[in-house]
C-alpha cells in the first residue's frame, strides 16, 4: 500500500514537473531570447504593434498582446498575458488605452507613447456614464497614432528606447527608426496633400478616435460617442444630426469593429451614408500604412476634396 501511495505521489511529482515545463515552454519565446540574446517586447495593440516591428527589426522579438479583431480598450488580461508583460525587456503602450495594461506595465520596462509626443486633451462631450462608462481614464485623448507625424516622433523615441535597452544593436534600433519615421513623415505630406482643398471639414465619426487626424490636417470631429462600446442617447444623436445637417455632411463614419447601427440612424436622420474609416485599433487587412492610405481615400469622396 505504502509502496502504491508513492509511486502515485511520484506520479504526480513528474506531472507537476512535466506541467511546468510545458509551462516554461509555452511561454517560449522568453526561452528563445535567452538563448539567442534577442529582446522580448510586447506591444499593447496594434499600431504600435506594427510600429515595434518596425523598429525592432531582426534584432528583437515583437509580439502583440491585443489579438487582431478584439477591440483593445476593453481588453482583459489572462494569466499568461500578465506573466507575458512582466518577462519582457520592454512593453510599449499607451496610457488610456487599455486601464488593464496601465495597470500590469512595470514603469521601469515600459514605454508610454504618451510620452513622447504633445497630446490633445480629451473629447471636448461628456458622456453622461460618466467615468465608468469608457475605458480612456486619462486627461488627454489617447488615439495619437492617427496622426503620422506623431507617430513618426514616436519611432524615434522607441528607437532611443530600444537601443538604451539592447546597446549591442543600438545603431540598427536607430536606423530603423530613422527609416520608419521618413516613411510615416510621407505618408504626413501626402494626407496634408490630399485633405487640403475639401468641400466639408466636418468629420463626424461613431466613436471618437480621430481627433489627432483632424487636429493635424484642419478637419473638425464630432464623435457620437466616446466609447465603442457604449450606446448614446437620443438627445445626443439628435445633437449631432443638427449640426451634421448644418455643416452639409453626407457621410456618417463607422468602423468595422463597432456596430454600424448608430451610425446608420445617424445617417438616416440626416439623409447620408456611412462609410468604413478604420481607427486602427485591430490590425487591418494590410499595414498601418496602406490602411491610412486608405482612410486617406475614403476622407477624400466622403468630404469632398479635390486634391
Ligand atoms: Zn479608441
Amino acid at each position: 500500500m505504502m509502496s502504491g501511495f508513492s509511486r502515485s505521489y511520484a506520479a504526480g511529482l513528474l506531472a507537476g514537473a512535466a506541467l511546468l515545463t510545458t509551462a516554461a515552454c509555452g511561454s517560449g519565446s522568453a526561452e528563445t531570447a535567452a538563448a539567442d540574446g534577442k529582446p522580448e517586447v510586447v506591444a499593447a495593440f496594434y499600431p504600435l504593434q506594427w510600429l515595434t516591428e518596425q523598429v525592432g527589426g531582426s534584432d528583437a522579438h515583437v509580439s502583440g498582446l491585443t489579438a487582431p479583431g478584439v477591440e483593445p480598450h476593453d481588453l482583459e488580461l489572462g494569466i499568461q498575458q500578465v506573466s507575458e508583460l512582466q518577462k519582457a525587456a520592454l512593453t510599449v503602450y499607451i496610457k488610456g488605452v487599455q486601464p488593464a495594461v496601465d495597470d500590469a506595465v512595470d514603469a521601469d520596462k515600459s514605454f508610454d507613447a504618451a510620452t513622447a509626443v504633445k497630446t490633445l486633451p480629451a473629447g471636448a462631450h461628456e458622456e453622461e456614464g460618466g467615468e465608468e462608462e469608457h475605458g480612456h481614464e486619462v486627461s488627454y485623448d489617447p488615439h495619437l497614432w492617427l496622426d503620422p507625424s506623431r507617430l513618426a516622433t514616436v519611432a524615434t523615441k522607441l528607437g532611443e528606447r530600444l537601443a538604451a535597452a539592447d546597446p549591442a544593436h543600438a545603431q540598427g534600433y536607430k536606423d530603423r527608426a530613422a527609416k520608419t519615421a521618413s516613411a510615416l513623415g510621407a505618408l504626413d505630406q501626402e494626407l496634408a496633400k490630399g485633405l487640403s482643398t475639401c468641400k466639408t471639414k466636418t468629420l463626424v465619426t461613431a466613436h471618437e478616435a480621430f481627433g489627432y487626424l483632424a487636429d493635424r490636417y484642419g478637419l473638425k470631429q464630432v464623435g457620437i460617442t466616446l466609447d465603442p462600446e457604449s450606446e448614446p442617447s437620443p438627445a445626443r444623436i439628435s445633437e449631432v444630426a443638427k449640426l451634421a445637417k448644418s455643416e452639409g455632411v453626407t457621410t456618417i463614419f463607422t468602423e468595422s469593429l463597432v456596430s454600424p447601427k448608430v451610425a446608420e440612424v445617424l445617417a438616416n436622420e440626416v439623409g447620408a451614408k456611412t462609410a468604413v474609416l478604420d481607427p486602427l485599433e485591430s490590425k487591418p487587412s494590410g499595414d498601418y500604412l496602406s490602411a491610412m492610405r486608405d482612410n486617406l481615400k475614403t476622407l477624400q469622396t466622403a468630404l469632398g476634396c479635390t486634391a
